[in-house]
């Protein structure tokens, strides 16, 4: 009998306990958010939508390099001269049309990696949460800045930029390599008139064989032409002035340019011998002109 009244009482005190706990919550500030009339406050740094202001993109491709799952995909065409693309808001010039950026979401896991290298901080992560869609193909968002018409035109823009440039260098090319065989022409002609004027100077000194031992038919022609009119005009006219004696000078024999010079002191031009610097060259040239005064009987 009294088990029987122990346990009413247990029962009705258990119950009022319980009831006394749900009672006090009546009067605390309910936890449960109604949503989606109301939603939860997220953190300032939460990391849960990839954002992208295109306007300020340059198309470098440094977020695409920096996402490990290849959730972005960034196609552009370069701007052609006088084509302005325009600035970021960090005053960079842009140099290249961004024609196509795609961002998937369902393959992007907010790691946030590539937001880091952005150079104009237009990709960024923001706390929005509400983006899914009963169609994964929907969480694949794509932007451009030019219509599919206007690609093609800038793309064909660029192409003929990319040939007349081509055609500029090619032009410039020739045009080197041209004035590079007119030079290389020019200094075997000088080298050919050096030579010419060294077998005259040999000749004129008596040594006449070395003309006709030069096997080049043309150049020995051209020796026996340079040798008659010299010695029609008295040898003279065809020795370099002193003033020019140097380069030409310094490709021939000294027995050579010591005999021309001879010839110049035999001719009264004594200037040219005057004029010597090397003060042993002009001593023998000046021995070798008295030679051949004493020979001609000059005095
Ligand atoms: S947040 Fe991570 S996964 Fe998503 S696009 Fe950026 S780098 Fe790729
Ligand atoms: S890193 Fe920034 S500027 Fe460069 S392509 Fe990506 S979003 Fe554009």
């Amino acid at each position: 009998m009294v088990q029987y009244f122990t346990n009413i009482y247990e029962s009705v005190k258990s119950s009022l306990v319980g009831m006394s706990v749900t009672f006090g919550h009546l009067f605390t500030k309910s936890v449960t958010l109604q949503y989606p009339k109301e939603k939860m406050e997220m953190p300032e740094l939460a990391r849960l939508k990839l954002d992208y202001d295109w306007e300020d993109c340059t198309g470098c491709n440094k977020c695409v390099r920096a996402c490990p799952v290849d959730c972005i995909i960034i196609e552009t065409v370069k701007a052609t001269k006088g084509d302005d693309v325009g600035k970021t808001k960090n005053d960079t010039q842009k140099k290249l049309w961004v024609t196509k950026y795609v961002i998937d979401y369902s393959e992007c896991m907010y790691c946030g990696l590539c937001t880091y290298p952005c150079p104009e901080e237009c990709i960024y992560m923001t706390p929005e949460y509400e983006y899914s869609e009963y169609d994964r193909g929907n969480l694949i968002v794509s932007f451009s800045k030019l219509s599919a018409g206007e690609i093609v035109e800038k793309e064909r823009l660029l192409e003929k930029e990319k040939a007349e440039n081509e055609a500029l260098r090619a032009a410039k090319a020739a045009e080197k390599a041209k004035a590079k065989m007119e030079t290389k022409a020019t200094v075997s002609e000088t080298d050919e008139s050096l030579l010419i004027q060294d077998y005259v100077a040999k000749a004129l000194a008596g040594d006449e064989e070395i003309v006709k031992n030069i096997e080049d038919r043309v150049l020995r022609s051209k020796v026996k032409k340079a040798l008659f009119k010299a010695k029609r005009m008295g040898a003279a006219a065809e020795v370099p002035k002193s003033a020019e004696v140097s380069q030409a000078e310094a490709s021939t024999s000294d027995d050579a340019k010591i005999m021309r010079l001879v010839e110049k002191g035999l001719a009264g031009e004594m200037d040219a011998i005057n004029a010597i610097e090397d003060r042993v060259f002009r001593s023998k040239v000046k021995k070798a002109l008295m030679k051949a005064k004493r020979e001609r009987g000059q005095k």
